[in-house]
């Protein structure tokens, strides 16, 4: 990869690569352990969402068949790895509406619970409604890796370029050029870090291994720095959402049994963090720019939206998690009103539980990617040596 790692990730991030990999290096453990714990390892969805962006039933379909793409002789393989059982979903508990679903919830960690009042429409860049949508359920994250599913060909192609084609702002508009490009790099660095998993915890057919595939990340990756810089413009971007609450989290109680484990491994976090990771007063920066803001935050809602109509379900879990992770911070880094204090507790207090679940566990998910990254580039560099 031909990054210079010396050099600013963006304009707007007054931080190196380098620096990245160190402060991922000195967080990834403790966010490892946070994401495994019984508060962060829970998110809520509703799987049977009808997709609102076009028909359904039309051009798209949801059988084997549809699914296959990069493996050609599926017909040979055991029947574990389908790709409809890949992309399929363990343990998934009842529906929101369910009394022992809430029961289970509550007594898990009850002292979160005030975290779920409804935010104000206006400043949410995705439905937080979804989460109390009577139909939602209950998925144990980690029971269900991100990982290779064969979820692919025109499927995947019509969703990826219906997320892209959201990036048509109004022409015209002050400030629009810098919104965009922002808008751009969040999506292809969800993008390549789903592609990164992906490479990262692939099926190798023939030994029946999951395992890293260096030239699959090469060829969808590796080979393309401006992709490896969005995930670390990313990476940026959701730090500086978290850096900016650490303040305000201070009275959250997450799960009564080990409250104050949970606390500390998250201020180990945060405190690794600095605040020059990201500069978002630069994106609208004046008054002639809230209408660009107006729409970014629309357009961005619809991304979250578009998850609805992905086919296989572990993709559109952790499609949904990780566009909620970013919706939050957006809304953390583009509607806190920095000069008043209070409102700035309002809108942290009024965080729902999935976005801080979904907050910290997208944050976990390009900090692998990092990782991985780092890991491709060894194994590159070893089979460029010959070994
Ligand atoms: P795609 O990745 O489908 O890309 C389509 C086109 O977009 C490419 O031809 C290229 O021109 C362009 N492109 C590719 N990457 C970028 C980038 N980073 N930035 C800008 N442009 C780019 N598959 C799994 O195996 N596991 C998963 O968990 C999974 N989750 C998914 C979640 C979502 C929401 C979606 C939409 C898809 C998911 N997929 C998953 C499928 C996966 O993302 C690919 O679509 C699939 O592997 C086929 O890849 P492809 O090489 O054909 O191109």
């Amino acid at each position: 990869c031909t990054i210079d790692k010396e050099e600013l990730v963006s304009p707007t991030c007054d931080v190196t690569f380098k620096e990245i990999n160190e402060i991922n290096g000195k967080i990834r453990k403790d966010l490892v352990s946070l994401v495994g714990t019984d508060f962060f390892k829970y998110f809520k969805l509703d799987l049977y969402k009808q997709c609102t962006f076009w028909n359904d039933n039309n051009g798209f379909c949801v059988n084997r068949a549809c699914a296959v793409d990069v493996v050609e002789d599926w017909d040979n393989l055991p029947e574990y790895w389908q790709p409809e059982v890949l992309g399929g979903l363990d343990k998934v508990n009842g529906t929101s509406g369910s009394d022992d679903e809430c029961k289970f919830l509550q007594d898990l960690c009850g002292g979160a619970e005030g975290n779920g009042r409804q935010t104000e429409p206006d400043i949410d860049y995705c439905d937080v409604g979804d989460f109390v949508n009577s139909q939602a359920v209950l998925v144990d994250l980690s029971a269900n890796p991100e990982r290779f599913t064969g979820y692919g060909g025109q499927e995947s192609a019509l969703i990826w370029s219906s997320i892209y084609r959201e990036n048509c702002f109004s022409p015209g508009e002050m400030g629009q050029s810098l919104a965009k490009s922002v808008f751009y790099r969040l999506v292809s660095g969800l993008h390549a870090s789903i592609a990164t998993h992906l490479s990262n915890d692939h099926l190798n057919t023939e030994t029946g291994k999951w395992e890293p595939d260096l030239e699959l990340f090469m060829a969808r990756v590796g080979n393309f720095p401006e992709r490896v810089a969005n995930i670390y413009f990313n990476y940026a971007v959701v730090s500086k959402a978290l850096w900016k609450i650490k303040p305000y989290l201070s009275h959250l109680s997450f799960c009564n049994s080990y409250n104050q484990d949970v606390k500390s491994m998250i201020m180990n976090i945060l405190s690794q963090l600095d605040s020059n990771v990201f500069n978002e007063d630069l994106i609208f920066e004046d008054e002639l720019s809230s209408k660009v803001k107006d729409d970014f935050r629309a357009r961005f809602k619809n991304v979250t939206k578009i998850m609805d109509c992905v086919h296989c379900d572990r993709c559109r879990l952790w499609g949904k998690v990780q566009t909620t992770g970013y919706a939050t911070s957006l809304k953390i880094l583009f509607e806190l009103d920095d000069r008043d204090e209070e409102s700035k507790q309002q809108v942290v207090d009024k965080l729902t539980k999935y976005e801080l679940i979904a907050l910290f566990n997208t944050f976990d998910r390009l900090s692998k990617s990092i990782e991985s990254i780092n890991n491709f580039e060894r194994l590159y560099e070893i089979q460029a040596a010959g070994g």
